[in-house]
């Protein structure tokens, strides 16, 4: 399963957008298929499909990522691996073509779960990551987006649109994150995220939080979030999901309703999340008006939505 960020969406409003969003979904749908279909790892998957959704720059993630209140990008990423619970995670991080793959040689070669800022960087330049230029990721559509969101001092999910940023109705990307099971009947979660348009300065959102944007267990579920970032902070959405699992012996679609009723009740959150439960059942849910979400459920058809 892949997901492209939550929000409203009311911009996109001709066919070829919408067609434009789904063929991206399906494209990286059809790439996780292969991977899996050739026994490639729940972990693998997950990263080389977020890899590829933070190349597009349709999303808010890697070459696609929001700006923050300094005009600059900051990105967010996790991934975790449901066999091990191990999990690797970058916070505030620039010039990263694919963070999410930073996140995974954090969880592979480091012994920590989470590096930021300045010692996430340093540790990139130790494993080789090559740093990319400021203009990599500030496209004429993302300086125009927040140039209307600081001039009003506004902060917003990248999908937003008149209702909730009444001048941010041409934004049309948004985050990212990826869940699968592979045929040992391992699961794998990972997000990326540029954050929300015109955030503070070291702020962190969900996506890179353990138990908050993305979780993974084989016991019951793999989960990767996306919305506002601070009301899945707190109530930890997606461990949430998992204990909903874990403790009730509730199967996936039981759990994600439940859950998706607890972000609501509790903190009004506006998101959503995919998700694969341990029996590979995918399931999703949202309190926005859209989710852009994709699945392939048992390795039958490939099915695209927002
Ligand atoms: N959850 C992300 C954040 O708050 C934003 C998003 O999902 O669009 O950083």
């Amino acid at each position: 399963m892949v997901h492209g960020g939550a929000g409203a969406l009311d911009n996109v409003t001709n066919e070829a957008e919408a067609v434009r969003y789904l063929e991206a979904m399906r494209v990286v749908l059809d790439h996780g298929r292969h991977i899996l279909e050739l026994g490639g790892s729940a972990l693998e998957a997950v990263e080389q499909c977020a890899a590829l959704l933070e190349d597009d720059p349709l999303f808010n993630a890697g070459a696609g990522s929001v700006l923050n209140e300094e005009g600059r990008v900051e990105m967010d990423a996790a991934i975790m691996c449901g066999q091990t619970l191990n999990a690797g995670s970058v916070a505030g991080v620039r010039n990263i073509a694919n963070p999410i793959q930073l996140a995974r040689v954090v969880l592979a070669e480091s012994e920590h779960v989470m590096l930021i800022g300045e010692g996430a960087m340093r540790f990139a330049d130790l494993h080789g990551f090559e740093r990319v230029a400021d203009h990599y990721f500030l496209t004429p559509d993302r300086i125009a987006q927040w140039e209307k969101a600081h001039r009003d001092h506004r902060m917003g999910l990248d999908h937003d649109c008149e209702e909730q940023m009444p001048d941010l109705r041409n934004d049309k990307f948004g985050t990212i994150g990826a869940v699968a099971k592979d045929s040992k009947g391992n699961l794998a979660a990972a997000t990326s995220t540029g954050g929300i348009v015109n955030k503070r300065f070291g702020r962190v959102g969900d996506s890179p939080i353990v138990g908050a944007g993305v979780y993974a267990d084989n016991s019951t579920c793999a989960v990767s979030c996306t919305g506002f970032g601070e009301d899945f902070l707190r109530v930890a959405l997606a461990k949430t999901l998992s204990d909903i699992i874990e403790f009730t012996g509730a199967e996936g679609k039981a759990a994600a309703e439940r859950g998706i009723d607890y972000l609501s009740t509790k903190v009004n959150g506006r998101g959503g999340f995919i998700m694969i439960d341990h029996d590979g059942r995918c399931c999703s849910a949202f309190t926005t008006k859209r989710m852009i979400h994709g699945w392939i459920e048992r390795g039958g058809e490939t099915v695209c939505r927002f």
